[in-house]
């Protein structure tokens, strides 16, 4: 199964990635990357490959879903 990403794992430090964001109105569960089932708490992200991301969270990769 998937592991929830460590924000301390090198490529989550390099997009700044966090589990609570602090953009008003950005967030993973209204990025554009986000995967996987809307209302879950944990996510699949297309730019993470094999973890799991908050739908609270936020990484600089942020954009707007189309
Ligand atoms: Fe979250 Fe970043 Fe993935 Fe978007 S690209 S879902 S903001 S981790």
């Amino acid at each position: 199964a998937n592991e929830q990403l460590d924000p301390e794992n090198p490529q989550a430090k390099a997009l700044q990635y966090v589990h609570k964001s602090a953009k008003e109105g950005q967030m993973c569960g209204n990025c554009a990357l986000i995967q996987g089932a809307d209302g879950e708490a944990w996510r699949p992200c297309g730019i993470f490959p094999g973890k799991l991301v908050n739908s609270e969270g936020w990484c600089a990769a942020w954009a707007k879903k189309p």
